[in-house]
This record gives structure tokens, sequence and C-alpha cells, in this order.
């Protein structure tokens, strides 16, 4: 009999292994942070045995998901601008409000709400990008949240960086100073083609293969976007990074809603995986990612939410409902995108983005032991005859009970072990006033 950290057992485990089985009435054995053997009850308890027991007879039990693309320190300006055109809501809210506050103590504070957030929405891995971004890599660490990290890179000068080489700089700082941190990966994250100069594109890729770093931005999140681009370089968004060896299998994209067939191709070709922003999307009437091109060409994708300002909340599970729904209305075809698909697009697909498929976004031997566990006995979760339909259509995240990260219980009975929502209440409220203040100035 050996002796563990945590067993969960007599729960309903959906592994998202390479046969996506189920295992009924099933057990798994966590120590020192992954999973150390995975069963039924009957065996787990037979070979191992534990201090900390978690009956999960009522529950589904199953990776985490991974929110492909956030700006976790924008918690504070949720709501503060809605319905307007893209343009309007950046320059005359967003960027002013975050010109006078984003500084480093307000990016911890967000960023730390925002991981309480993330826990209650299952989320147990993000792919970030903002500023002051070892803050939130600090604010993250104290959470438990499992982060993947960057400081957003923009060709003009900003209070806090002067150039976008000191960005860049200070992203490959984060990398060396938490080099020996289980939770967070730093990766240099240029803000968007048309944010960032040829030459600084050039120079970020590069810098980030010499550090052995992922790559992140966004693109084609608007028509007007890849218009702009064909008149200053005569090429789509996707041919021109192309074209200055931006794309390769470390380069995740955000949004690709204006991906044209030969793009998705070079895409696929290149091993380069998209976030798809869908709610955030609709609001801010973007467009229709092609996610049936994406399919067809191979193009790995996954879901996100994108940051509180635009989406305005951290659900998954209402990306995963929204995406469905959406893209079967919009291929004319409700057979379209199943279930057992999305749920895979969230988990396992996600850690091939993230080349991080080895350690996370199933439950197998040796992975790490980032777990979330639902409630099935609940009026509005009865009865449950497929658990992929149950989690793409049914649930909410109101059905998350316990959520573990790293082999660490962070939620049980849906309370956050350590984190005071109390303090997190008080901490909304004095910036919600000093927001609020400033935008009647
Ligand atoms: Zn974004």
């Amino acid at each position: 009999m050996q002796h563990t950290d945590t067993i969960i057992k007599n729960g309903y485990i959906v592994t998202i292994n390479p046969e996506m089985d189920i295992i009924e009435n099933g057990a798994l054995a966590i120590d020192n942070g992954k999973i150390l053997a995975i069963g039924t009850t009957e065996e787990i308890e037979k070979n191992y045995s534990s201090n900390k027991v978690i009956d999960a007879s009522t529950k589904i039990v199953m990776p985490g998901f991974i929110n492909g693309h956030t700006h976790i320190a924008m918690t504070y300006l949720r709501g503060y601008a809605d319905d307007l055109l893209l343009h309007s809501w950046l320059q005359d809210y967003i960027w002013p409000a975050e010109a006078r506050f984003v500084k480093a103590k307000f990016v911890y504070d967000a960023s730390y709400h925002a991981c309480a957030e993330l826990i209650k929405n299952g989320i147990t891995m993000i792919n970030d990008m903002y500023f002051y971004s070892k803050e939130t890599a600090r604010a993250a660490t104290k959470a438990g949240m499992r982060a993947i990290l960057g400081e957003g890179i923009l060709d003009f000068p900003m209070a806090f960086h002067k150039t976008p080489e000191s960005m860049i700089n200070y992203a490959i700082e984060g990398h060396e100073e938490f080099k020996d941190n289980e939770l967070i990966d730093f990766a240099i994250t240029p803000h968007s083609i048309y944010t960032c100069s040829k030459k600084i594109l050039i120079t970020a890729a590069e810098k980030a293969r010499a550090y052995n770093m992922l790559i992140h931005t966004h693109l084609s999140e608007t028509k007007k976007e890849v218009d702009d681009c064909l008149e200053q370089h005569g090429v789509r968004p996707v041919q021109y990074l192309d074209s200055i060896g931006f794309l390769g299998k470390d380069v995740s994209l955000a949004h690709g809603v204006w991906i044209d067939n030969d793009e998705q191709k070079l895409l696929a070709e290149k091993g380069v995986g998209v976030n798809i922003c869908t709610e955030c999307n609709l609001k801010l009437s973007s467009g229709f990612a092609p996610i049936k091109g994406y399919k067809e060409n191979g193009v790995i994708i996954s879901l996100a939410t994108d940051g509180v300002a635009s989406n305005n909340n951290l659900s998954i599970l209402d990306e995963m409902d929204m995406t469905s729904k959406v893209h079967k209305a919009i291929n004319n075809d409700p057979t379209f995108l199943n279930a057992e698909e999305v749920v895979r697009m969230v988990t396992i697909d996600a850690a091939k983005i993230f080349n991080k498929e080895d350690k996370i976004g199933s439950l197998e031997v040796g992975k790490k032991a980032d777990i979330i566990l639902l409630e099935r006995n609940k009026l509005e979760n009865m009865p449950m005859y497929n658990v992929y339909s149950h989690l793409v259509y049914t649930m909410h995240s109101e059905s998350v009970q316990d959520v573990i990260i790293n082999g660490k219980v962070l939620m049980q009975d849906r309370k956050l072990v350590e984190i005071d929502e109390d303090e997190l209440f008080d901490k909304a409220r004095f910036y919600q006033k000093e927001l609020q203040e400033a935008k009647s100035d």
C-alpha cells in the first residue's frame, strides 16, 4: 500500500486520453503534483492510501479547462464601457483608463481577483498578455494558477516602457526570474501586426527562439486589419508573418477571424494554433472565425474568453456552448462541432497549441494533476445520458465544485480554500470608485 498526497474516488472520470476512456466509479491517486495512478475505485483503494480523500460520488472528474487568450489584469475594467465600436471603445475609454490606472499594484490586485474567478470557472491554465506581467506572475503563483504570461509589445512608448525592446527584455527577465516556478511560463507577446513594426516582430520572434519561449499575438480580429495589411504589405496577415519568419509551432494566435483558405493551409503547415474568442467577437461584431475551414485544413483550434473588459466574463463553459451553437447556425448544419470535439478543444487540443500535451490536457499517469470536479446532483443537471453534451449544452460554471492545480486543492465544494473573497470584493469596490470618478472627469 503506497501513501499519496490525495485520492479522488467514486467519480465519473472523463480522461480525454487518446481512447477517450470514461471510467465510471473511477479514482485517481495524486502525488507530488502529478497523477500517480488512475483506475476504478476498487483498484486504487487496493494499492493507495491518503489522509486526503475526496469523495466524487456525484461528480464528473475531468482535466481542467484551458483559457487560450486572456488579459486578466483588466478585471476592474469589466463593464466599464460597452455597446461601442471597437475603435471608440479603445480610444475613448479603455486606453485612457489604462494610461491613468495601470500600475504594478493595480495589475497585481486585478490579476489576483481574476485568478480566483478563473478557479471558480474551472480554468486551470491561461495564456495571458498584458503589462507588468511579472506582477501577474506573482499573483498567479500566490493563487496557485498555471499561466503563460507575456508583456504586451507595442511600437510606441508607454508609461512603463519607453521602447518595444524594453518590453521584450522585461519578458526575458520574467522568463529567467520564474524559471524554477512550476506554474509560470513567460512568452514573447507582440500585441499585433498593426501596433508592431516589421523590425520589432522579427526581433520578438528571434528573441523568443533564442530563449526557447512561446510566442503569442492577436491576428486578423477585424476585416480592417486585413485590408490595412494588404494595403501596406501587399499580402494578407498570415502570409505577411510567414514572409518575415514569424510562424512556427511555438506560435499561437488569438481571434483568427478573417483568415482565408490559403492562410489556413499555411497555419496548418507551420503548426500554428488559433484561440477563438467567440463571445468577444460577437459582442464587438468582429465576425465569425472560419472554424469549418480550420478543421478541414487541420489547424489546431481552441477557445478563449479574451479580457473581461470585452467579454465580460471568464467562463469557458459559456464559450463552448456559444461557439458550438453559433457555428452550427452559420454552417446551417446541426451535426457540425459535436460536443465531444468541443470538450477536446478546451483540454487536449489547447494543451497541444502550447506544446504542453505531455504535461496537461488529459487525465493520464505522469501528467500534472490539473483536475476539476463538476456536480451532477443539481436539478438543472439531471438526468445525464452523455457527459460531453452535458458539459457543452447543460452545465454552467456554478456546477464546478472542486479545482486542483498542480496537485493542490484550490477550491472545495465551491469554496476557495485559501483566497478570501470578501477581501476581493472590498478591493473591487475601491477600484470601481476610482475608475468611476476618472470617467466623470
Ligand atoms: Zn485580446
